[in-house]
């Protein structure tokens, strides 16, 4: 719906002029009384641009009994946009609480009350509003929409689930990855308390409701790993580089850990050589490197940084190529050797992040759903370039 408001603010004013006397026409027609003073000097300051002002006499002439509905709705509306949730309230609660008004205008009076207590984050207030209006095709989606948003804010993941079941038998949007999202809360709230049968369900409903979904095929591997059954976790993790390559990173800590233990470091070391060539993350070519240091492979070690150094121009390696190279050092004295050490590693910031694909927040860490959007699945990893030499 157009804000009549807004239009009135964007309006040129010469068709502005022509709206208002409209307006205040019409007012005067329905209102058994005079035009309020403050009313009328709102009307001003708008036409001489003054909105804030505007907003103010506009609401200090509110009155519950004006039959001018039309306006008094986007004021209420501008209102909880400029976050004075109070004064949004009260328009909206006398609006709601009018006998004159049609079923349609008193719903849509309702709908904006609920919004105006989920802005202000009176949830259970806002809940009742919401679940009084799942059956007004106008506001069927919408209220769905934040009542899973409200379970979302409360973990309810159970209640997630069902509102979103029946939002997605109805709307046009895919909602069954989102669904997938909640199994796999339960999930690791049931790997927290140790309740790996349990976990394992959730996970295996995740992956019927989202046959991709990576978050499932992660807790699926880690599930596996808590029960010693290490290869068999390895199988499952692998398989996310060709579900979605994307999230191969992710893998790379658990990979290496399970072939840890079981003893095979050295299949750990070729799963992150292809990682850090798949990815071109240097982050990864220095766990490869520090793997096979492990092995006592220093010159394969060596051979590979000056490689990835000459291809990439990557800082971090070149940093990691000299530690190597004082670690076999004979003429430097141990104590110069430390202190090289310890400057290199603290001048060398970590450089992976990611990013939300949908408003671009910015984090260190994988989170499944955006703290800023609250989409879910949205963060990419990010590589900053500071440390390249070619910079
Ligand atoms: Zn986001």
């Amino acid at each position: 719906m157009m804000d009549p408001l807004w239009l009135l603010i964007l309006l040129p004013v010469a068709a502005l002029s022509g709206w208002v006397a409209a307006t205040v026409s019409r007012f005067q027609w329905r209102s058994r009384n005079r035009v309020p003073k403050a009313y009328m000097q709102g009307i001003n300051y708008l036409l001489n641009e003054q909105r804030e002002n505007a907003l103010d006499n506009f609401y200090e002439s509110f009155d519950a009994d004006n039959e001018n509905y039309d306006l008094l709705f986007p004021i209420g509306n501008l209102y909880r946009q400029k976050g004075e949730i109070g004064k949004a309230t009260r328009i909206h609660q006398l609006l709601v609480e009018r006998t004159d008004l049609t079923g349609e205008q008193r719903s849509e009076a309702f709908y904006e009350l609920g919004f105006d207590y989920y802005s202000a984050g009176i949830l259970d207030k806002a809940e009742q509003v919401f679940k009084e209006l799942l059956q007004n095709p106008r506001f069927r989606e919408k209220s769905h929409n934040l009542l899973r948003e409200i379970y979302e804010q409360e973990r309810e993941w159970d209640q997630c689930i069902s509102i979103t079941k029946k939002l997605n038998r109805f709307s046009s949007e895919d909602y069954l990855p989102v669904l997938a999202q909640y199994y796999c809360e339960l999930a690791e709230e049931a790997i927290r308390t140790g309740n790996y049968n349990k976990a394992e369900d959730y996970v295996q409903t995740a992956l019927d409701t989202e046959i991709d979904c990576v978050r499932a095929i992660l807790q699926s591997g880690r599930i596996r790993a808590i029960r010693g059954e290490h290869q068999s976790a390895i199988e499952i993790w692998k398989t996310i580089e060709t579900i979605n390559p994307k999230y191969i990173s992710e893998t790379a800590g658990l990979v290496l850990e399970s072939y840890k233990a079981l003893n095979q470091s050295h299949k750990a070391a070729d799963f992150l050589k292809k990682v850090a060539e798949t990815e071109q993350n240097s982050q990864f070519a220095i766990i490869y490197v520090d793997i096979l240091q492990s092995l006592n492979r220093e010159q394969e070690a060596e051979k590979f940084l000056l490689n990835w150094i000459r291809k990439h121009k990557s800082f971090d390696c070149l940093n990691r190529l000299v530690l190597l190279k004082l670690k076999s050092s004979t003429s430097i004295k141990r104590s110069d050797i430390e202190l090289i050490e310890e400057m290199i590693i603290n001048q060398t910031n970590p450089t992976r992040h990611y990013k939300c694909q949908r408003c671009g927040y910015d984090v260190k860490v994988l989170h499944w759903q955006c703290p800023s959007c609250r989409v879910w699945d949205q963060f990419e990893i990010q590589q900053s370039l500071q440390h390249s030499l070619v910079d």
